[in-house]
């Protein structure tokens, strides 16, 4: 058994030598209270941290059994001692010489609870940690005593400041695992409430900017239900809690310019991830299956049936076997809704400002200039209802510039001064007295799209001279092979440790599931079966330090927008 004593003398023999020296460090090194595990050495000062694993036994973390069980607790736990970790260890990393040397890294997360590699408590017991280093050098020479400074000293130090128990109060720790578990108990009882997102009394929904997803700090008007809509839930830990129930149906959000609309639509979209202790938004939750739904014209689409909104596109081109390289604005939304569905989609999630106007209305006046004829799109006015009762699907709307989707809300909230009121009596009474004169134009009722079949060499990762090539960059770019995947318009990825992992996926796809057999949404189970029974590593057998959880929808978005995506024509 190698000690810490024993890289010791290894990191001072091999002082002063070139950096492909450092490769004899790799592998397990057993420390007083963790065992270190060197799994991949870089190969030069600049090429991308070396990958390091610190696992705690029991004994040395002993992490009470309810912070471990079940383990949406340990989620919210984990949570915590990531950020810790990542926050102290760019401090005790220093520069050390050339390139990355002496840096000291974890994939801090944001402000949702993800399921990551980075940190897990391990259900009988102990911590794993993965990380990055920068070993040491002074051009491509190994300093070795910086090396074993960086690893003998400083890191166990940083260990015993973030991993273990001891390190937190304990009343901290519990709140982590405790909000976690209210949450996702929140979200698994919507459904037999009838409802399809929760809101807190009490929540704080701005962020702090556009950039910055912390809480807005001053001036934050705090959620408040509207009576009609308030719902008392009783969660395991918090107990009884109050807030806005939206029920399943179609919901239309209204309200003057500025007046928060937006802002309540978006932590509803962030409702499908829980949030740590003092986000703000702990308590705001949607159903897992709630989807956002926009316009993005310029992507690219491939075989999908986008009949039920587009119909007769000029000069006779096809739209329930619907492709093109440059989807307009409205195409690219009925694209993005039938894509949804195919993954299985509950709700649908929209915002006029991201919409393209023409596919959410058509008024009584266009009507009589355009005739039906002449007007390929069905707008979603005219599809909101059937989707929620021909499939169930609801959909919740930021919808501030057209009452016409009054004749077809079940409900209608107004934003005033940050604060939601219930006003379907009004609209309902305006509806009736100010008919819009409109004529519904849906053809019939809406199905499911019919299982879509991509072909295996929709995706090719090789590049050059390798058989496979994946990069992502940032949160929005994944590159297969010479392929780019453009993601910045699928807001609900949220970190770019998703992103590598949607990547990776991508892959699996590729190596094991796509047979031109399977559907998108066969596809999709397989990939979420795996990621439940064997966890991100399943993605991967690197061990890697950066990945995070995602969901189907994600992984369906990344693949739709590949742009060399083939699908089966229907019948052959
Ligand atoms: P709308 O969509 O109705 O035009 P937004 O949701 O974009 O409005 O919000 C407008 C501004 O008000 C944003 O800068 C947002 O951060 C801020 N805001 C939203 N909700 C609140 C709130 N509850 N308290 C304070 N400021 C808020
Ligand atoms: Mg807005």
């Amino acid at each position: 058994m190698a000690t810490a004593k024993d890289l010791q003398n290894l990191l001072y023999r091999i002082d002063g030598r070139g950096y492909p020296a450092y490769k004899e460090i790799a592998g397990k090194w057993t420390f007083p209270s963790f065992v270190l595990f060197i799994d991949h050495v870089q190969g030069d000062p600049f090429a991308a941290p070396s990958r390091l694993r610190a696992f705690l036994p029991p004994e040395s973390a002993p992490f009470a059994e309810d912070l471990r069980n079940p383990r949406e607790r340990a989620l919210g736990v984990e949570w915590l001692l990531a950020r810790r970790f990542a926050g102290e260890a760019r401090k005790a990393g220093a520069r050390r010489g050339s390139g990355k040397s002496g840096m000291l890294e974890m994939d801090r997360p944001g402000q949702e609870v993800l399921e990551r590699t980075a940190v897990r408590l391990l259900p009988e017991g102990g911590v794993e940690a993965r990380f990055f280093a920068g070993l040491p050098a002074a051009g491509r020479r190994i300093l070795g005593r910086q090396a074993a400074e960086m690893l003998l000293h400083d890191l166990p130090e940083l260990v015993s400041r973030t991993l273990l128990p001891s390190a937190y109060p304990p009343d901290l720790l519990r709140l982590h695992a405790e909000t976690n578990q209210d949450a996702s108990y929140l979200r698994g009882i919507l459904k037999e409430r009838g409802l399809v997102a929760f809101a807190a009394d009490g929540a704080l929904l701005p962020r702090r900017s556009g950039v910055d997803d912390r809480p807005l700090e001053k001036g934050a008007v705090s959620f408040r239900s509207p009576e009609s809509l308030r719902v008392e839930v009783e969660l395991p830990n918090r107990g009884k809690m109050t807030g806005m129930g939206i029920p399943a149906g179609v919901t239309l959000i209204a309200g003057g310019g500025f007046h928060g609309k937006s802002t309540l639509l978006r932590a509803l979209e962030r409702g499908v991830w829980n949030h740590p202790p003092g986000d703000g938004r702990e308590f705001v939750v949607s159903l897992e299956g709630a989807v956002k739904i926009r316009a993005e014209d310029g992507r690219s689409v491939a075989g999908v049936d986008i009949s039920p909104f587009i119909r007769d596109l000029p000069g006779g081109k096809e739209t329930s076997f619907f492709s093109t390289p440059n989807a307009s604005g409205s195409t690219s939304q009925a694209a993005n809704i039938m894509e949804a569905l195919e993954a299985g989609a509950e709700v649908l999630l929209l915002d006029e400002d991201t919409a393209a106007t023409n596919f959410m209305i058509r008024d009584h006046r266009m009507q009589e200039l355009i005739s039906r004829e002449r007007e390929p799109i069905v707008p979603f006015v005219d599809r909101a209802r059937s989707l929620f009762e021909d499939l169930g699907v609801s959909t919740i709307l930021v919808m501030g510039g057209s009452g016409d989707y009054f004749d077809v809300a079940d409900r209608v909230i107004a934003m005033e001064e940050y604060v939601p009121k219930d006003v379907t009596g009004l609209a309902r009474e305006i509806a009736r007295r100010i008919p819009t004169g409109r004529k519904a134009e849906a053809p019939g009722p809406m199905a499911r799209p019919a299982g879509r079949v991509p072909a295996r060499e929709s995706i090719d990762p090789s590049k050059g001279r390798r058989e496979v090539s994946l990069k992502s960059r940032g949160l929005h770019v994944i590159q297969v092979g010479r392929e780019t995947v453009d993601l910045r318009w699928v807001e609900q990825l949220v970190d770019t440790s998703q992103t590598r992992a949607v990547g990776l996926a991508l892959l699996l796809l590729w190596e094991k599931v796509l047979d031109g057999r399977r559907t998108v949404a066969e596809a999709l189970d397989y990939v979420e079966r795996e990621l439940a029974e064997k966890g991100l590593d399943a993605l991967d057998r690197r061990r890697l330090p950066d990945l995070a959880r995602f969901r189907r929808f994600e992984l369906a978005a990344a693949l739709n927008r590949l742009r060399t995506l083939k699908i089966r024509p229907p019948g052959t």
